[in-house]
Formats: C-alpha cells, sequence, structure tokens
C-alpha cells in the first residue's frame, strides 16, 4: 500500500546553527497510530512543523500520496496534514470559539453552508457547543485544547499531528482526549502524537518512533521499542509501568514466560485468566 506520506533524509537548521533534524527518514501509512517519543530538544516539533509544511526543510523530501511536495503544493500539505500546536496560545487567533474554529474552512474559500456545517460538526465532537460564543482566551487550558483540537477537525485533515496533546490537561481532561483519540483513529484518521508518556504511548500506539539529537533512534512496535532497555537508557525514556509488572508477574511464575507484553491492563486481565 502506498504510504500517504513520505519523508526522505529531511534535515532542518534553526538560525543558532544548531541542527534540529539531521537526516530523518520514515513512511506513514493510512489510519497509523504513531506515537513520537524522545526527550526535549530531540527534534519532534520541527519535525511536525515540516511534515505540515509550517517550515520549509532545508534538505530532504517530503511525499503526499507519492507526489514530491514542492512550494507550490506546500498549502496542499497544510490542508491535509493538520497540527495542534503544543501551546494552544500560539494556535487560536479569533474572539470567539465559533470564529475560531470557522477560521480554516473558510481560508479553504469553503461555502457558507459548508463551514457552517464543519463548524457545528467540529464543535459537537470536542462537545464545546455550549462554548460558542467565549472568547477563547479566556477558557481553561483544557477547554482551550479541545478548541485548538476542534480547529484541526474542521479542516477534516486525514493526517493529524499532535504535540504533547496531554501536557496541560488534568486526569478528566486527558481522559477525554484519549476518547477523541480512540473515535479518531476509529474512524480512520492517521494521527501521530508526541508524547512524554510512555504508559499512553505503549497502550495507545500501533508504532513508536524514538528521537534523539534530530535523528530517528528506532522506528518500531512499541512492545519491541520498549522491551530494548539500552534504547530506552539512551533516549532517557522509561519503561512503562505495565511492561514492569508483566516482568514481576513472569519472574514469580504468574504469567507465561514466552508471551509477549499485553499493552492494556484489560489484555493483561484476559492474559492472567487463560493461564
Ligand atoms: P522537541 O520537540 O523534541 O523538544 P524541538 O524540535 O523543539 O525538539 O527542538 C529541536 C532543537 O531545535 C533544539 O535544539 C531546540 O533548542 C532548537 N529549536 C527549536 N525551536 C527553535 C527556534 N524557534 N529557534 C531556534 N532553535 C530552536
Amino acid at each position: 500500500m502506498q504510504p500517504i506520506l513520505q519523508v526522505r533524509d529531511l534535515r532542518f537548521c534553526y538560525d543558532s546553527g544548531v541542527p534540529a533534524l539531521d537526516g530523518v527518514s520514515l513512511d506513514v501509512h493510512a489510519g497509523e497510530r504513531i506515537a513520537v517519543l524522545g526527550p526535549n530538544g530531540a527534534g519532534k516539533s520541527t519535525f511536525f512543523l515540516c511534515l505540515n509544511g509550517v517550515l520549509a526543510p532545508e534538505s530532504g523530501q517530503i511525499l503526499l500520496d507519492g507526489k514530491p511536495v514542492d512550494k507550490k503544493a506546500r498549502k496542499t500539505l497544510c490542508e491535509r496534514v493538520g497540527i495542534v500546536f503544543q501551546n494552544a496560545d500560539d494556535q487560536i487567533i479569533a474572539s470567539t470559539v465559533a470564529s475560531e474554529v470557522s477560521f480554516g474552512p473558510m481560508n479553504l474559500r469553503l461555502p457558507r453552508n459548508e463551514v457552517a456545517r464543519r463548524v457545528d460538526h467540529a464543535l459537537e465532537y470536542m462537545d464545546l457547543q455550549a462554548f460558542r460564543a467565549r472568547p477563547p482566551h479566556d477558557l481553561s487550558g483544557g477547554e482551550k485544547k479541545r478548541v485548538s483540537i476542534a480547529d484541526i477537525l474542521a479542516m477534516e485533515s486525514e493526517v493529524i499531528l499532535l504535540d504533547e496533546p496531554a501536557a496541560s490537561l488534568d486526569p478528566a481532561g486527558e481522559e477525554r482526549l484519549e476518547r477523541v483519540l480512540a473515535r479518531l483513529s476509529d474512524e480512520g484518521r492517521t494521527l501521530l502524537i508526541s508524547t512524554h508518556d510512555v504508559d499512553f504511548a505503549f497502550r495507545w500506539a500501533t508504532r513508536a518512533v524514538v528521537f534523539f539529537a534530530g535523528r530517528i533512534l528506532a522506528d518500531d512496535a512499541p512492545q519491541t521499542v520498549f522491551g530494548d532497555a539500552a534504547l530506552l537508557r539512551q533516549a532517557h525514556l522509561r519503561r512503562p509501568v505495565l511492561a514492569e509488572v508483566f516482568d514481576v508477574l513472569r519472574a514469580q511464575g504468574m504469567a507465561p514466560p514466552d508471551a509477549a507484553c499485553p499493552t492494556t491492563v484489560g489484555a493483561l486481565a484476559r492474559l492472567l485468566g487463560e493461564k
């Protein structure tokens, strides 16, 4: 199957002279749930900004549906690959929630009724109908995050990049976010999420990509990545709690010695029930 996005040897350097991306290559297929991991400064945000066309890479190439994205096609990249910024204040610009969410589809020059339909749908999706007329800048961190996700939903982008989306959320906000991510994935969207939450990455992702010093250190199934102690040490990542617990259960003979670590508590319970 043709990947939606192909990234080839991407390089980007900020004015400071430090290479933020130092030769990054990967393919993204439709429907993938990719956790982008790595320490602060590893290049995750810069990668996302290149991937949706906000930043132009110095060298390397991005292909969309197999076609190289040149200067002209950067607008298409922006439309088809949406980004939810880490800090909602960097994204939100309008004076009401409804006008904020309509901004993207209006920029696409869609007919008024289509803009209205998309705004209604995005507000309903993020449970924001009651906030329509509110100024976004007066909302709480979690509410602003919902608005910034609604912004991207109204663009109907096939690929959505979320840069540390849970960073400002309380536990209820995290649960709500995970329900939204599950629904988006069930609907076939392709999701890339940068996160420091290894427990979330382990249970949610179909693939884990580890960045370090502007390069990709590992790109594999979460069970493989989180099973590689040397890699985790190098990338300053810790093992998910579930993997640690599974090791103890196995060491005490309570879990099958040859079974792969389940990625969810439910799957672990099923495995132990079967034993
Ligand atoms: P991450 O998202 O993994 O924390 P970033 O992509 O933000 O990493 O940063 C990668 C590197 O680029 C870091 O060395 C960081 O200091 C540098 N950097 C990021 N943004 C800027 C910027 N606007 N100007 C200059 N350097 C930057």
